[in-house]
């Protein structure tokens, strides 16, 4: 059993600030107060305990307080993803089969559904007598998140309150704790980038400074400010504060510890222009299945290591398995999925299979190379679309790369490339490419497009461009 981490935290520190946003704060106790409230409203609305429950949501204070009046009430959370298209979301409503939907007012009109509650009518309730759960189970579900759908149907993915237990830890063990952290929260809360920061909050009893979505100027100011401590990027949006720091050639804190980059590999070039600003980024593999990162690479061991993962954090063991396949083990591993993918056993031996393919130096570092559905078999060669497609973006031209594999009467398969570009010929891309790749990895064909596929993560669909063939 673990105590409630809401009530806890107010009765430990009740006076810290748990949450921020704009110019408004919220100490741990008023977050108590306000969930107390909400759940008696949720409870007269017909809200079950113990129930399933989706929410959609922008990110904005009221997001937070409705999801800690549903952990308050012992609720399952299914994280809905405002980004979705309306088929998308269709989908995971039905699937999830959650008894209410809880839906901002802005989002009101995208779901269709009877048993669907307003924000806004939720506040207009009239509080009903509820007892809050004190004592939750370790095996309890706090949240389910759908995966991004990069390699087909998204998986309703089961995170327990040991998931994100021994994930807040095994994080902490690693960047350490301070008395004031504050982290900077400018990634969606319904994934678990985003919700995970909500987690360790509790747990940890530090500031969520929320913003309602990423925006580099925002960022910048917090940073040079040293109101937070703690921020979690991708690629793609440390790149753009990094550009926007350049521009302004102001200094960051010395407040600001750590830069937590997930989603993807960071390219070596960002790792060091982040350390001129002197900020730390720590690179991280992590998956829905895994209540986010499982291996982290600290930027004293990315010199020396241009791609790789890093080690797995203290609680865990990562291990290479058949065909290359990287396989996870930890508390923090799920139990498993729900509706459609419900009988499809994740783990094996209590290893998580992970369907990416991998390798890990004789030191123990992981480099994560690519997803197994995306590999290309050229006559008995394996080539990750990755590699090239990294090739691609370094030239200057470039502005995207995909490369999927098409068939091929003499080698079974050949890797094609699609690229987003400026000028830029494919004889003048084929010469670049052949000066770096071996020549079986370099593309056959190269087609010049307005935009690449990508899902709602932003994350390249190659099971798409293979039909673009
Ligand atoms: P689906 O499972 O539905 O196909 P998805 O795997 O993209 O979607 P997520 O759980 O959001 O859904 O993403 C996890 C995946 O992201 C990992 O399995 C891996 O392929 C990729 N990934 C995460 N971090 C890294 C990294 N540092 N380097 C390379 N790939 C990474
Ligand atoms: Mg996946």
């Amino acid at each position: 059993m673990y105590p409630n981490w809401l009530m806890k935290r107010a009765q430990l520190t009740g006076e810290r600030v748990g949450l921020s946003w704009a110019s408004e704060e919220w100490t741990f106790a008023e977050l108590d107060v306000i969930a107390r409230d909400l759940a008696g409203r949720l409870v007269r609305l017909g809200v079950q305990r113990d129930s399933r429950v989706a929410l959609l949501s922008k990110s904005h204070p009221d997001f937070v307080f409705m999801m800690h009046a549903c952990l308050h009430l012992g609720c399952e959370m299914v994280m809905l993803n405002e980004r979705l298209t309306e088929q998308e979301l269709i989908y995971q409503v039905q699937d999830c089969e959650a008894d209410t939907v809880l839906t901002d007012d802005a989002n009101a009109e995208r779901l269709n559904t009877v048993n669907k509650l307003l924000f806004s009518t939720i506040k207009e309730a009239v509080p009903a007598e509820v007892e809050i759960q004190r004592e939750w189970p370790v095996d309890r579900v706090v949240s389910i998140m759908y995966t991004s759908g990069t390699t087909g149907f998204p998986k309703g993915v089961k995170q327990t309150a040991e998931n994100h237990f021994s994930s807040a830890i095994a994080s902490s063990l690693n960047i350490g704790l301070g008395a004031r952290d504050s982290w900077l929260c400018m990634v969606p809360l319904f994934h678990i980038s985003g919700f995970s920061i909500l987690m360790r909050s509790l747990i940890y009893g530090a500031e969520v400074r929320l913003y309602p979505k990423f925006d580099a100027a925002n960022a910048s100011d917090e940073l040079i400010q040293g109101n937070v401590t703690h921020m979690s990027v991708v690629g793609v949006t440390l790149a753009r504060i990094l550009d926007e720091l350049d521009n302004r050639q102001m200094a960051v804190s010395p407040n600001f510890r750590v830069m937590l980059a997930g989603g993807g590999p960071v390219a070596v070039s960002h790792i060091e222009r982040a350390a001129a600003h002197g900020i730390n980024v720590l690179q991280t593999y992590g998956m829905t299945e895994t209540a986010s990162q499982t291996t982290t690479l600290s930027p004293e061991d990315a010199a020396d290591r241009p791609g790789s993962a890093g080690k797995p954090l203290f609680l865990y063991d990562v291990k290479i398995g058949a065909e290359d396949e990287i396989l996870i083990k930890g508390p923090h591993v799920t139990a498993g999925y729900i509706g459609r993918f419900a009988d499809v056993q994740p783990t094996e031996d209590g290893y998580l299979k992970t369907g990416d393919i991998g390798r890990i130096d004789a030191e123990g570092f992981l480099y994560v190379l690519d997803r197994r559905s995306d590999l290309i078999v050229s006559g008995g060669e394996n080539i990750y679309p990755a590699e090239i497609e990294n090739v691609l973006t370094g030239h200057p031209a470039v502005l995207e790369a995909g490369v999927c594999g098409i068939r091929d009467g003499k080698w079974g398969e050949v890797p094609a490339a699609f690229v987003v570009a400026d000028t830029i010929s494919a004889e003048e891309l084929d010469a670049y490419c052949r000066e770096r790749l071996a020549s079986y990895k370099v593309p056959k064909r190269y087609s010049f497009v307005r935009e690449l596929p990508r899902n709602a993560s932003n994350k390249l669909l190659r099971r798409e461009l293979k039909t673009w063939n």
